[in-house]
């Protein structure tokens, strides 16, 4: 589609933004239902966030979505949240009405849709490790304590985040047995067949990185947010053991994504066109497990 002088601008800051497929998807959606917008990425370090923003809101965007390492960083820049966005303390897309920015988080709903629909997974009643502590780790904790897992514990590299993590959601969600434990649980076969769920909601993987001594004996459910266009080490090591299943996180992209898109235009995308475009370049044909 040609850019004219009344194309309306949204996009992406990140850093690193490169591996990002979002523009792919939003254009591909502008394109089918015949809007004049396109969605642009931009690299945005973290000395520069504030300037971004400022320059962003007055170039006149419409609006962004936030990815690594700004979804939290970015919220004293805003000038309102959405009220479950502001309790989750996490942003991924901003909407910007006449010069307002407004924060919201479109990764929990899309992360708790893509583990039914993709992983057939039901959290409720269930027991869940999820690794990481950052803003996509918050989305996967809002999301697995609201859906009613009986049990969720946190392990991340920096334990005093996961501290913090396990507080703010004991703070919202009184009756969750949650907890922190040291990723070391990772390499320990024993306790990590007392969970159902496993999900990495941390950036290992991104560069085909694993986790050290992750060995797991029992079959598992495994939900990687990290998304590759080959099954990420964590995915391989889970489908490894006879009956676990794993998938990577296309599935949440793209519902986060039509989200993002219903925000900003008003309107649906079409049904399953973002996760298609996803899937156009996998080399793992199914997504599902
Ligand atoms: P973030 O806020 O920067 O957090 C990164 C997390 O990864 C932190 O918990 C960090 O631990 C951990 N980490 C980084 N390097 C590590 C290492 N070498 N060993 C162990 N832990 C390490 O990022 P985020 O926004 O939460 O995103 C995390 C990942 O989820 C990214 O890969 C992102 O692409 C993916 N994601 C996917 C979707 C999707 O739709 N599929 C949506 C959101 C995010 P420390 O606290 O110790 O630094």
């Amino acid at each position: 589609m040609t850019i004219t002088g009344r194309t309306t601008l949204v996009g992406i800051i990140g850093d690193p933004v490169r591996h990002s497929r979002s523009p792919e998807m939003h254009n591909a959606a502008f394109d089918a239902v015949g809007l004049d917008w396109r969605y642009l990425p931009f690299h945005v370090r973290a000395s520069d966030l504030p300037d971004a923003v400022r320059g962003l809101r007055a170039l006149g965007v419409r609006g962004f979505n936030v990815t690594i390492p700004h979804k939290e960083s970015i919220i004293p820049l805003l000038d309102d949240l959405d009220p479950d966005t502001a309790r989750l303390g996490a942003v991924n897309t901003v909407v910007v009405r006449e010069g307002r920015l407004t924060g919201y988080n479109t990764d929990m709903d899309g992360f708790v849709r893509s583990l039914r629909d993709d992983a057939r997974f039901d959290p409720s009643g269930k027991r869940a490790l999820v690794i990481g502590a950052g803003g996509a780790a918050r989305a996967a904790l809002f999301g697995l304590a609201r859906e009613g897992a009986s049990l969720i514990v946190v392990a991340n590299r920096t334990p005093s985040r996961a501290d913090n993590l396990v507080k703010n959601v004991k703070d919202r969600f009184m009756g969750v047995d949650i907890r922190k434990e040291s990723l070391a649980i990772l390499g320990d076969a024993k306790e990590l067949a007392r969970f159902d769920l496993v999900v990495n909601a941390s950036s290992v993987g991104l560069g085909g990185e694993r986790f050290p001594g992750f060995a797991p004996s029992a079959p598992l459910v495994g939900y990687d947010m990290v998304y590759a266009d080959h099954p990420t080490p964590f995915v391989q090591t889970i489908r490894s053991v006879s009956g676990g299943r794993a998938v990577m996180g296309h599935g949440m992209l793209a519902a986060q994504g039509e989200e993002a898109f219903r925000l900003w235009t008003g309107i649906a995308p079409p049904p399953g066109l973002m996760k298609r475009i996803l899937e156009s370049h996998h080399t793992d044909r199914t997504l599902s497990p």
